[in-house]
């Protein structure tokens, strides 16, 4: 497996249209196996004399199913649910529409300095350099109970992430009471990853796009631009998702609808900011360092392995038309997400490692708030489940 590491991966041409076209290793073979099939994507551009004629009403519901022709029906039936999972999109995707084609390939080529720099991106790059500062001067001001400190918070924030950001209003994997859902999301905001809302809606468009041109952070576009890159281009990201402008993050209207996300959503860096003063007050400088420094350092760069790492190397037992793989060491380091080609396959299942050996300790949460009466419709694909969905992901592999 290879995959280009840079941006020429996405070939650049100014007034064309944009096609993206899956080509699919091994497709004419009849005997397509999960192990030594990959699909992969790559886009291809056809030209046109004509500049790109932009509609003005743009919106993502362009990206709806009615522009994407579905690949051929898999020769076996399947349940709503893991249908909807498997379902392929082929060929023509619509194409990045922005009213200003050299502003969008500056936005593409600009790297670090040759680009725009919003205001959110400044501030949460100052937060970036602040918490890496912290975490280099921590070892020099060691103190076991920051240390301390320092797991505990990763452990509720990282849950906060995986269990309240990811799988309950991501994918809503499972249902909780609001009061718990607010919980496990405000711990989650602490994380250092922004708020609910910002990452539901990244998350959704990467779902919807994986490794294509729309994808907010596809390794397609360079392993660190995958990793941290995206976090700091706002810009790019809402025209490449098909926003009309910054902030607007159109696809989580039900999260947009509720005070709390809002609250937060308008709030987070004081949030942020005043648990940095807390934990300065308790502990002094040590607290802060490992508490703030190590700590969201840490959770950061682990969560974004998910969204490099588990898109270049592991295994694929699912033939998922993306780079998506499954990857145990940064599964035991996230708390299961590293099943990343299992949770692509089936997005909306609660577990994520599927079989007895793959440890998913965030669903072990789940299971035990299920247990005791709190988590309810925890969606569990079964085994018939799970082999029609990988059948289905064969045959339409083997289609196109
Ligand atoms: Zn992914
Ligand atoms: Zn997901």
């Amino acid at each position: 497996m290879s995959l280009p590491l840079n941006p020429s991966a996405f070939p650049i041409a100014t007034n064309t249209k944009w096609r993206i076209r899956r080509v699919v290793a091994g497709s004419s073979s009849n005997n397509i196996s999960p192990q030594n099939t990959r699909t992969s994507r790559s886009c291809s551009i056809t030209t046109s004399p004509t500049k790109r004629v932009v509609p003005k009403a743009s919106t993502n519901q362009n990206a709806t199913p009615n522009h994407v022709t579905r690949a051929a029906s898999a020769a076996v039936a399947l349940p709503v649910d893991t249908a909807a999972a498997a379902t392929v999109a082929t060929e023509k995707l619509p194409p990045i529409e922005t009213s200003n084609e050299t502003e969008f390939q500056r936005m593409r080529k600009g790297g670090f300095w040759n680009r725009k720099w919003h205001m959110m991106d400044v501030t949460h790059l100052l937060l970036g350099v602040g918490k890496h500062g912290l975490a280099l001067s921590a070892p020099f001001v060691f103190d076991a109970g920051a240390v301390l400190v320092a797991i505990v918070l990763s452990c509720v924030t990282g849950i906060g992430v995986t269990l309240g950001y990811h799988r309950l209003l991501t994918h809503r994997s499972f249902k909780l009471p609001k009061w718990l859902e607010y919980c496990f999301t405000y711990c989650g905001s602490h994380a250092g990853q922004r708020d609910p809302i910002f990452w539901v809606s990244v998350h959704k468009n990467h779902h919807k796009y994986t490794d294509q041109e729309r994808d907010p952070h596809s390794p397609h576009e360079g392993f660190w631009f995958s990793h941290i890159g995206w976090f700091h281009y706002n810009e790019y990201l809402s025209v490449k998702c098909g926003e009309p402008e910054i902030g607007v993050y159109s696809n989580v209207p039900e999260l947009k609808a509720q005070p709390f996300y809002r609250f937060l959503h308008d709030t987070y860096v004081w949030h942020i900011i005043g648990l940095g003063v807390l934990l300065y007050l308790v502990g002094g400088y040590p607290y802060l360092a490992w508490g703030m420094g190590v700590r969201t350092v840490l959770v950061n760069h682990v969560t974004f392995v998910v969204g490099s790492v588990c898109h270049l190397w592991g295994g694929r037992p699912y033939n998922t038309p993306d780079t998506s793989t499954n990857n145990g060491i940064m599964a035991l380091l996230t708390f299961g997400e590293g099943w990343h080609n299992n949770h692509h396959a089936i997005p909306k299942s609660a577990r994520h490692g599927f079989e007895w050996w793959q440890p998913d300790v965030t669903y072990g949460v789940i299971k035990f708030l299920e247990m005791v009466g709190l988590a309810t419709d925890v969606y569990l694909p079964t085994e018939a489940d799970k082999k029609r969905t990988k059948l289905s992901l064969l045959a339409n592999a083997a289609s196109i």
